[in-house]
């Protein structure tokens, strides 16, 4: 940072991972094959990137002041692509598409790896899970506090919207506490790898019902499940309706939506589907 003239920017969540120990952790459980594509979201000064310089690589960086960096440090490997750009805005399956093409190879695995900036940890998330159909597992560094929600239990304070859409599309470990100390500068949380691997298993379920069934239980989660699908107009439908299905895949009139495993989401969006 000193020979680049730099400091980091709380804007962009740059909390620099100067802890081997961490890093090596987060590329033991990528577990990378020659064969695989690794993606890094936010490489930064190139500090994991280091550990995957060997691997094909696409780094995907928002801040240009990065950008001599990853260059002088990883361009000459044939096979790195750097993209100057917000993850959020780009499709990363065209981008993937683009490499395979150039390169003419087609990817074993697509992985990515991060140290996620930590104001858009769930959007980022959430992009992986939902619109790249070629991303197969995700190993990143978050807040604690959002890995906790990640892997929570029904009935606990921490299990809610994020637990169960990650549930849909994955399965998810948290694997290691890595504390604030390990980062330039110091951020006053501690942080948690956790490691996803997306599954099939929702695959003829839809979606953007489960998803919205999901948002509208825990709308209102010190509620009724029933009240907080009413007051929040599930599917426009009408009290009675919601009524029987909750009925119907015998969940209590009493339910909170936190009392509530996955099973019993997908089984209402099945109901929800069939109407
Ligand atoms: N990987 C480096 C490390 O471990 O030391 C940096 C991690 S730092 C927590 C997050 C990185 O994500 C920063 O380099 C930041 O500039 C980048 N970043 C922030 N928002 C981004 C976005 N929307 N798209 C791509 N990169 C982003």
């Amino acid at each position: 940072m000193k020979r680049y003239d730099i400091k980091a920017k709380k804007s962009f969540g740059q909390n620099f991972l100067i802890d081997d120990s961490a890093l090596k952790e987060i590329v033991n459980l990528s577990e990378i094959g020659k064969n695989d594509l690794v993606i890094e979201i936010g490489p930064g000064l190139g500090n994991l990137t280091y550990y995957f310089q060997n691997s094909n690589l696409l780094l995907i960086e928002i801040d240009d002041r990065m950008l001599q960096i990853l260059q002088d440090r990883f361009e000459s490997n044939y096979n790195t692509t750097i993209i100057n750009n917000d993850v959020l805005k780009i499709n990363i399956d065209e981008e993937i598409e683009k490499i395979q093409k150039f390169k003419n190879i087609e990817f074993s695995k697509i992985k990515v790896v991060a140290n996620l900036p930590y104001y858009i940890t769930s959007p980022i998330i959430f992009k992986l899970l939902e619109d790249s159909t070629k991303v197969s597992e995700i190993v990143v560094m978050v807040q604690e506090e959002v890995a906790d929600r990640i892997i929570a239990k029904s009935k606990s304070k921490d299990y809610g919207i994020l637990t169960l859409m990650i549930q849909y599309y994955a399965r998810a470990t948290k694997q290691i506490i890595v504390p604030g100390s390990s980062f330039i500068p110091s951020p006053n949380v501690t942080s948690a790898i956790i490691k996803i691997i997306k599954e099939d298993k929702y695959q003829d379920i839809d979606a953007k019902i489960f998803k919205e069934l999901v948002h509208k239980s825990f709308a209102n989660r010190r509620k009724k499940i029933i009240n907080s699908l009413v007051i929040n107009k599930l599917l426009n439908l009408e009290k009675e309706n919601i009524d029987k299905i909750l009925k119907k895949c015998g969940i209590s009139e009493n339910a909170r939506a936190e009392e509530l495993d996955i099973d019993k989401y997908i089984e209402v969006t099945k109901q929800l589907m069939n109407l």
